[in-house]
C-alpha cells in the first residue's frame, strides 16, 4: 500500500479524504502544533492494534486521545475532576495532555490496560478539522517508529512509515516541535509525567496548587509507563557538554569521530566543525539530519540556559541516556 500524501493547503478535499480513511479504520498521520501524530479512531480496536504494530510500540505504552471540542471529553472519560475544566478553559486547544479516568467504552488497549486515559485538544487547525470531520475522538501517538525521534515534518513520517499507513496530511513544519506536557490529574498534587511547552509554574498558577515534575527512576513502578522507554533518540550518540571548551577538548581527543555540534549560541571563535542551531522547534529534525548524514556523534552545548528549558532539557537528557530497559 502506497501512503497518500494529502495537502490541505492545495487540495480542498484533502481533510475530508483523510477523515474518510480514518472512519474506514485506516491509519492517518496528521500535523499538530507539537509533533505529527499517527491517528486511528479511538473506538476501533483493530485500528488501535495496527498503531502499536506499525510503530513497533510496546503494548504497555498508552496512547493520547485527541478531541476537537472540550465537551467531547465525556465520550472518552468519566468522573472528570474540576481541575480538568479549569485547565481546559485556559490551555485547550494547546500542547497539554490531561490524564483522567477512562470511559468503559474506550478500548483498554488505548491506555495499555490502565483505568486512566490521556486526553488532549490540539490547536493545529488541520488536526482540529480532521478530528471534527471524523466524528469520533482520534487516538494518536507520535507518528514515528518506536525509539526514533518524533516527526515534525511530513517527510519524517514517510521516512519511518511509508507504505505502512494509508495517508499523511502534510501541514508543513510543526510549530512547537516537542511533545505535549502530560499532567496526571488523579495524583495529589497533580504530577507532570512529561515536560512540554506548558510549564509547572503556568499550571500551578492556574490551578492554585503546587504542580511537581515526576522524578522517579526509569525502572521503578511508573504511573505513566511510556516514560521508562528511551525515546527521542537518533542513531548517533548524543553527548551533553557544558562549555565550548569541553566541546573543543572532546573533538581533539576523538580525531576518528565525525560529529556535528548543536548550540543555541555561536562559538566565541571560528569552529572547525558544522555548528547548527539548538532550539526546541528543530531538535528532532536536526537529529534526523545528523543520522541521514551518517554522523557518529551529536555534541550538544548544554548550557544553563538550555537546562532551564524543561522540555528541551528533558528530551536532550533522554536522547543522551541509554536506560536499563530500552524501548525497541
Ligand atoms: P506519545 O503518544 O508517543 O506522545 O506518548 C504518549 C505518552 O503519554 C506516553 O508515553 C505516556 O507516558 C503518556 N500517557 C498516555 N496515556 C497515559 C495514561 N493513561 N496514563 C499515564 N500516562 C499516559
Ligand atoms: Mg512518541
Amino acid at each position: 500500500m502506497a501512503t497518500l500524501v494529502l495537502k490541505p493547503d492545495r487540495d480542498p478535499t484533502a481533510l475530508a479524504h483523510a477523515a474518510a480513511l480514518l472512519r474506514a479504520g485506516e491509519l492517518v498521520a496528521f500535523p499538530t502544533e507539537t509533533v505529527y501524530g499517527l491517528g486511528a479512531r479511538v473506538f476501533c480496536e483493530p485500528a488501535i492494534a495496527r498503531i502499536f504494530a506499525v510503530k513497533g510500540r510496546p503494548a504497555d505504552n498508552p496512547l493520547i486521545v485527541h478531541i476537537a471540542a472540550v465537551e467531547d471529553v465525556h465520550r472518552v472519560a468519566v468522573e472528570i475532576p474540576s481541575s480538568f475544566w479549569v485547565l481546559a478553559e485556559r490551555f485547550f486547544p494547546g500542547p497539554l495532555t490531561l490524564i483522567v479516568r477512562r470511559h468503559p467504552s474506550v478500548p483498554a488497549c488505548v491506555s495499555a490496560g490502565l483505568e486512566t486515559v490521556a486526553v488532549r485538544m490540539p490547536r493545529n487547525p488541520y488536526a482540529l478539522e480532521l478530528i471534527r470531520l471524523t466524528g469520533e475522538p482520534v487516538a494518536a501517538p507520535s507518528a514515528n517508529r518506536s525509539g526514533r525521534p518524533s516527526p515534525t515534518r511530513a517527510e519524517h513520517v514517510l521516512q519511518d512509515l511509508d507504505g505502512l499507513i494509508a495517508a499523511v496530511v502534510d501541514g508543513g513544519e510543526c510549530e512547537i516541535g516537542l511533545e505535549s506536557t502530560v499532567l496526571h490529574l488523579l495524583m495529589e498534587p497533580p504530577l507532570i509525567m512529561r515536560p512540554g511547552a506548558i510549564t509547572a509554574d503556568e499550571l500551578s498558577a492556574v490551578l492554585g496548587v503546587p504542580v511537581e515534575y515526576w522524578r522517579g527512576s526509569p525502572t521503578e513502578a511508573v504511573p505513566s509507563p511510556g516514560v521508562k522507554y528511551r525515546h527521542y533518540a537518533p542513531n548517533a550518540s548524543v553527548l551533553l557538554l557544558p562549555s565550548w571548551e569541553e566541546v573543543r577538548q572532546w573533538v581533539q581527543e576523538h580525531p576518528e569521530a565525525d560529529p556535528v555540534v548543536l548550540a543555541s549560541e555561536t562559538p566565541p571563535e571560528p569552529f572547525p566543525l558544522p555548528v547548527r542551531l539548538l532550539q526546541a522547534a528543530t531538535l528532532y529534525a536536526e537529529f534526523r539530519r545528523a543520522d541521514s548524514e551518517g554522523k557518529t556523534h551529536i555534541l550538544v552545548l548544554y548550557t544553563p540556559s538550555v537546562q532551564a528549558h524543561p522540555a528541551l532539557a528533558d528530551r536532550l537528557r533522554k536522547a543522551a541516556t541509554h536506560t536499563a530497559e530500552e524501548g525497541p
